[in-house]
């Protein structure tokens, strides 16, 4: 009980038996799948943070839920202090892991729910808000890791649940017992499926009468029988598997699909179960929540994209490159408009019925759409500045070659005095920032499409406003 070491996440996950395939075949050893250990570590990183002196501070907190010292990832935000940790913890994992740590999504479900489970009990006498405050306990108590299940596959887009052809396309209740509820269906591009303890599922979209089987939260463990994990492919994924020409970087993301195939739900582990109007709430805190955590990261994801660049300066002989230096500026000045973005959503955070504090949703999303352009134009610069190289370096395999490796070290030398070797690793740490595809995609569709974003910006602007501050200065008085 209590905080757990990077150890401790480590044989928790290992002691799991979930159902997982992965290049065709079942995998029964988890932990020690390269490519999964890739993901694992990345999570390890929030629990070894937390047992650092210097970021201690911002991972570990007081929960007034069970008066003990929590990892922040198991902390709904109570305060506007603690929206604004959520922004700094994960610039700094990012700064560690380079790629996404993967618990950010659990705490951002933690987040939503620990707002709309009350107001649902508040309007329909339902009392999710205490099984959900149950959970939380036993997520705090024990440390837990916890996964997204949000986006469900949803067969024809032009369609809502209830008129798909086939009715499992939005995850669904297809039984309710006097001990809970079965559900079906699948949710794809679970990070880090596999290195969480919980599976937190909440509606991928608003719903409407007619609906009911579609309006289910609840969260069930990552092991439950009748779940499967089918790991997605990634662009560098057979490196990991091979243990060749992955660089340095040990830390990866991975996005099984998450099949629920008739899983059983407790109903103390059920937070909504059938009350459609609070679909659209639940996503849409869900997603500005996870819209800012994003932010936060994928700041802390430029600045390895500006540390890798100047490094490669140095190492090229183009550190006094005017254009280089301007390039650098470019990045800087798009990662510190993607935090300030944030922490304003934070700083703008309102305390909700239930206690828990809310973000603003409009600076939320208007941080995600600028991270949607601005990383893609951060990794161009990058790129822009290391080389060619980026693309086609040569394998561990041919640099070790007793043939061929000499000769190519002494090809690929840059600047006087730098050693080649660390040259290289620059180079391979460039190509896993740019091109590792599970992060790289989620700076566009993680935590929604780019047109959620605008849709939810206008949504939730105060458009009237605007309109009146216009018509006051025109003279046109209503
Ligand atoms: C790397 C990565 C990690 C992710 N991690 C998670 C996770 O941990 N948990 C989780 O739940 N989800 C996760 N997601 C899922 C993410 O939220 C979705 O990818 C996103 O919501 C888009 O859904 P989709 O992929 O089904 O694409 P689609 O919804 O098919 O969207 C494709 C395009 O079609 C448009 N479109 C679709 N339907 C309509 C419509 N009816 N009208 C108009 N336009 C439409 C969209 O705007 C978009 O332009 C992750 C995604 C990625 C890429």
């Amino acid at each position: 009980m209590g905080l757990k070491t990077r150890e401790e996440y480590i044989e928790s996950i290992r002691q799991m038996n979930p159902t997982a395939y992965m290049f065709g075949e079942k995998i029964t050893n988890v932990v020690d799948n390269p490519r999964l250990r890739a993901g694992i570590e990345a999570t390890a990183v929030t629990y070894e943070m937390a047992e650092m002196e210097e970021y201690k501070k911002y991972m570990v907190t007081e929960s007034p839920l069970i008066n003990e010292p929590v990892n922040r990832f198991t902390l709904p935000p109570s305060s506007i202090e603690d929206l604004v940790a959520r922004v700094k913890i994960n610039r700094a994992l990012a700064n560690r892991v380079g790629t996404c740590h993967q618990r950010c999504t659990g705490l951002d479900c933690l987040s939503a729910l620990a707002i709309v489970t009350y107001e649902v009990d508040q309007k329909h006498g339902t009392k999710y808000h205490e099984n959900f405050n149950n959970f939380l306990k036993y997520m705090q108590e024990n440390d837990l890791a916890g996964n997204a299940g949000v986006t469900d596959v949803k067969g024809d887009r032009s369609l809502n649940p209830q008129d798909q052809e086939d009715k499992d396309m939005y995850l669904r209740i297809v039984e309710k017992r006097d001990d809970g509820i079965v559900v079906r269906g699948a949710k794809a591009h679970q990070t880090g499926s596999l290195s969480s303890h919980e599976i937190i599922v909440i509606p991928t979209r608003a719903l409407r009468k007619g609906d009911e089987e579609y309006a289910v939260a609840f969260s069930v463990p990552a092991d439950s029988p009748g779940l499967i994990h089918v790991v997605g492919r990634s662009t560098l994924d057979m490196r990991e598997m091979e243990g060749c020409d992955v660089g340095n970087v040990k830390y990866s993301k991975y996005c099984p699909t998450l099949i629920f195939d008739d899983v059983f739900v407790p109903w103390d582990r059920v937070f909504l179960c059938g009350e459609v109007e609070f679909a659209v709430d639940m996503v849409v805190k869900f997603s500005s929540f996870h819209r800012q955590s994003h932010g936060g990261c994928k700041s802390g994801k430029i600045d390895c994209m500006i540390g890798t660049a100047m490094t490669m300066m140095d190492y090229n002989g183009t550190s006094k490159v005017g254009h280089h230096k301007q390039k650098i500026i470019d990045m800087i000045h798009r990662a510190e408009t993607l935090y300030g973005c944030c922490l304003a959503s934070s700083y703008e955070g309102k305390e909700q019925p239930s206690g828990a504090y809310f973000i603003d949703t409009v600076l939320a999303n208007a941080s995600k759409m600028h991270e949607g352009k601005e990383m893609s134009e951060a990794t161009r610069l990058m790129v822009d500045i290391c080389g060619g190289y980026v693309a086609d370096l040569p394998s561990d395999k041919d640099f070790e070659n007793p043939e061929v490796g000499d000769l190519i070290k002494k090809y690929m030398k840059g600047a006087n005095g730098v050693p080649v070797e660390k040259r290289i690793k620059m180079f391979r740490l460039a190509e896993k920032l740019a091109m590792e595809s599970a992060d790289t995609i989620s700076d566009i569709h993680g935590g929604g499409s780019p047109e959620a974003h605008r849709v939810t910006i206008l949504r939730e602007t105060n458009t009237e406003q605007k309109k009146k501050a216009a018509q006051r200065l025109a003279g046109i008085e209503e």
